[in-house]
């Protein structure tokens, strides 16, 4: 969300010059790294990302880096050690920002004069003759002014190396580090930066002592080295990163492939079902039909014997009730054939015929393979 949260408020503000505009961008690392604004209270975190004071107090959870989630050690989730670094850039950022705007600069001494000339150590826009007595004050001292008009041509590289501030160790005795007493001492025992008196109240260190400039070069050297080794174990991260990458997308690939093979073969199987019933029903069907047939041609002869039986009953009758001697003695013979010949036939046993189409075992079996 850093992104995001930087461009509308900052988008009317930006300067149309786009020399301007590609610096902003440039030096984008000076601002807060939580809401990317300017702020004089920039903290420096031990994971090295730098945070508002701002978006510290208002950070959550409390007690670790937002970026990074590193631990804040601070109870109160807020470190002690300020960015002085970025904090000295926003400044004199801002002041390159002045003096390329083109206008016209007032003297920061007299309110009045326009200004002809920056000093970086005394952070000041000085007119010609506020400039001739801060030269007249900072004699001894090397306060380096340099004219606004050239300054004006720099790109801001130069001016930015141009204005830190080169002499300006100052003596870390208490007492002594705003009274402008520079040193070029260091003793490697206090660690600590000597002015000449404090030099020599701390005498008997001094197998300890050496340039302050070599001590500094040797510091800057060390963390080159160590930045150095660093990008080694770096690229050791990154090929694990890349790694774990991969797992990611090959689990991404392997689950997809899964659930496409889950979904075939379930609608394979769902397939095979489907013809299985066709068939299924087909044979029931077909069963049905033939079991029909069968038990209609039983039923017809079972109802033409019967058909026979009742006319027979009926002649009989009717005979005994109407019939002359002659008609019984020329009838009786073929009427008793007839009837004798019904007592001979026998109806079909109660289990004889055969349960047509039988209890569907064979469908029975297949539905329970199934
Ligand atoms: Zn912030
Ligand atoms: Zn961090
Ligand atoms: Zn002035
Ligand atoms: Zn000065
Ligand atoms: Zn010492
Ligand atoms: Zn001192």
């Amino acid at each position: 969300g850093a992104e995001a949260t930087m461009e509308p408020s900052q988008d009317k503000e930006r300067p149309p010059c786009p020399a301007l505009s590609a610096l902003e961008e440039e030096f984008q690392f000076v601002l807060c790294e939580g809401c990317q604004k300017e702020s004089p209270n920039l903290k420096l975190l031990t994971c090295l990302h730098t945070l508002c004071l701002d978006c510290l107090s208002e950070n959550k959870p409390v007690g670790q880096c937002p970026v990074c989630q590193t631990a804040i050690p601070q109870a109160s989730g807020i470190p002690n050690r300020d960015n002085l670094l970025f904090s000295s850039l926003q400044a004199r950022l801002s002041v390159y920002k002045k003096i390329r705007s083109g206008g016209s600069l007032d003297c920061c001494r007299c309110h009045k004069e326009t200004a002809a000339v920056w000093c970086s150590e005394c952070e000041e826009f000085l007119c010609v003759s506020c400039f001739e007595a801060h030269q007249w004050f900072f004699k001894k001292s090397s306060h380096e002014a340099r004219k606004v008009e050239e300054l004006r041509a720099e790109s801001a590289h130069h001016f930015l190396e141009g204005t830190r501030r080169s002499c300006s160790l100052f003596c870390s005795s208490p007492g002594h580090n705003n009274q402008g007493h520079i040193t070029s001492i260091y003793c490697r025992r206090c660690e600590k930066p000597l002015c000449c008196s404090c030099a020599l109240l701390d005498s008997q260190h001094s197998q300890f002592y050496c340039d302050i400039r070599s001590e500094i070069r040797q510091r800057q050297a060390e963390l080159d080295t160590l930045s150095l080794d660093l990008r080694e174990k770096r690229s050791s991260f990154e090929a694990a990163h890349e790694a774990l990458q991969s797992k990611a997308a090959r689990l991404e690939q392997v689950s997809s492939e899964m659930q496409q093979q889950i979904r075939q073969r379930v609608e394979q199987l769902v397939q095979l079902l489907r013809r299985e019933e066709e068939e299924l029903l087909t044979l029931v069907k077909t069963q049905r039909e033939q079991g029909y047939r069968v038990l209609a041609g039983e039923l017809q002869r079972l109802d033409n014997v019967l058909r026979r039986m009742q006319a027979s009953e009926r002649l009989v009758q009717k005979m005994r009730l109407y019939g002359s001697e002659q008609e019984v003695m020329d009838m009786q013979p073929f009427i008793k054939a007839s009837l004798e010949e019904l007592q001979r036939l026998q109806p079909p046993a109660a289990g004889g015929l055969a349960q047509p189409g039988g209890d569907f075992a064979e469908c029975q079996a297949r539905l329970q393979a199934l």
